[in-house]
């Protein structure tokens, strides 16, 4: 198939207005293979991946060790009965309940990280038996009903509303906003560590621990959202480690599956999980905690910490927005703020225009890149963790050279 058939296909039956976004970001060839930090065209081009599959391929494209263990067990039963047990599902259960912190000890499976925030919400209604829910504004938690009533953005929710009742959304990094919106008829307070989509924002070191103590003091649940920062993309196997905050519901999907099979969870206490006793079957789904998937997530969680990728993460990250930082320097009428944790990091232009130009000037020296859902200034950087240092030395080269000759191009605009 000719690249232009398969645009048209894409135009005829898939996104037509999607097919011209992604051509105007400059991405305009099909992918074929991948391997590590690198994605290969039909033709050959080399793409060095810094967006990651927006945070799935924390182990690279095709970890050796995730597709010897899926192959493995596609051999000898890829998806459940569904009346049987099966000792994947049970061993990735376990494991969960070892690496996540504090008691968390239960897992439900499901499929995506849109997947794994529905089932936490209905789990905070039912253990709780309130309705509200508190959710901050640009956060990013998905779009299938349920997930957009919590995500911030209306752009996304305005043209499906009305959306699910109760929800009500605070600033982020903000705990007495929180505060003043607390009260003892709600839920759960749904949160990300960092906000990803939301363009890349660390909070205060402070405000888990107090978003914590506010959560308690009212008997609400704290849901954290860890569906873009789990698996040691922030430097830690949980960015709640960095402040020692326990949730009540831990949400994973992305980089569960190691960048090779679709996985979701929502892993929650023994507390939390009593209130699913009375009925075995309230929250289910076909495909979740399928063989096929549960063996990838062991082998995503096995190999992410035998290979030290949390540490990678930190190390490689901190060169990174120190290297970054040096290109915010020299060009500072373009980046306005170089941020991050590990290796999620956000590049913010003074313009979003500046950000879409530096993408295509990016996708022209072969580095994949890509801006953040609800915060188009923002351009994320969000490689594989098994990023070389000369693969990251790659990467700004092409940030300073994409950035330079969008200045270029806008100054004579403006001349
Ligand atoms: N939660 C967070 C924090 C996310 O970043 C995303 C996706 O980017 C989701 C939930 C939704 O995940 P999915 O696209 O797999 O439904």
């Amino acid at each position: 198939m000719t690249t232009d058939q398969l645009f048209e296909l894409y135009e005829r039956h898939l996104n037509p207005s999607l097919v011209a976004l992604v051509k105007f970001m400059g991405f305009n060839a099909p992918e074929a293979t991948a391997e590590g930090c690198v994605v290969r065209t039909t033709e050959g081009t080399e793409y060095l991946d810094c967006l990651g599959g927006f945070g799935v391929m924390c182990l690279g494209h095709r970890h050796p060790k995730v597709v010897a263990a899926v192959k493995a067990q596609l051999d000898r039963m890829p998806l459940s009965s569904r009346v049987l047990f099966n000792e994947q599902t049970a061993r990735l259960a376990q494991l969960l309940a070892e690496v996540t912190p504090g008691d968390l000890q239960f897992s439900f499976f499901c499929n995506s990280g849109a997947e794994a925030v529905e089932g936490g919400l209905k789990l905070a209604r039912l253990a709780t038996g309130r309705t509200r829910i508190i959710s901050t504004e640009n956060g990013f938690h998905g779009k299938t009903l349920g997930a957009l009533s919590a995500t911030g953005r209306e752009v996304f929710r305005a043209p499906f509303a009305p959306l699910v009742p109760g929800f009500s959304h605070v600033p982020f990094g903000d705990a007495d906003a929180l505060a003043a919106a607390m009260s003892d008829d709600v839920a759960a307070f749904i949160v990300e560590p960092v906000q990803a989509e939301g363009g890349v924002r660390v909070p205060a070191s402070d405000y888990l621990p107090r978003v914590r103590e506010l959560c308690t003091r009212h008997g609400a649940l704290l849901i954290l959202d860890e569906v873009q920062t789990g698996l040691g993309r922030t430097g830690k196997l949980f960015a709640c480690e960095h402040t020692g905050v326990v949730p009540d519901l831990l949400l994973l999907a992305k980089a569960l599956g190691g960048g090779v099979m679709p996985i979701g969870a929502v892993v929650g206490t023994p507390a939390v999980w009593k209130s699913l006793e009375p009925n075995p079957l309230l929250h289910s789904s076909t495909f979740g905690g399928n063989p096929l998937a549960c063996a990838a997530g062991i082998a995503a969680i096995e190999t992410t910490l035998a290979e030290g990728l949390c540490e990678r993460a930190a190390t490689m990250g901190e060169l990174l927005v120190t290297k970054l930082r040096a290109v915010q320097a020299e060009f500072p009428q373009a980046i306005s703020d170089v941020r991050g944790q590990g290796l999620l990091i956000g590049v913010e232009f003074t313009h979003e225009d500046l950000a879409g130009l530096t993408i295509a000037g990016l996708a022209q020296r072969h580095v994949l890149a890509a801006y953040t859902l609800n915060q188009p200034t923002v351009i994320r950087i969000e490689p594989p963790l098994i990023i070389t240092e000369a693969q990251a030395d790659q990467a700004v080269a092409a940030l300073r050279g994409a950035v330079a000759q969008t200045m270029e191009l806008v100054g004579d605009i403006e001349e």
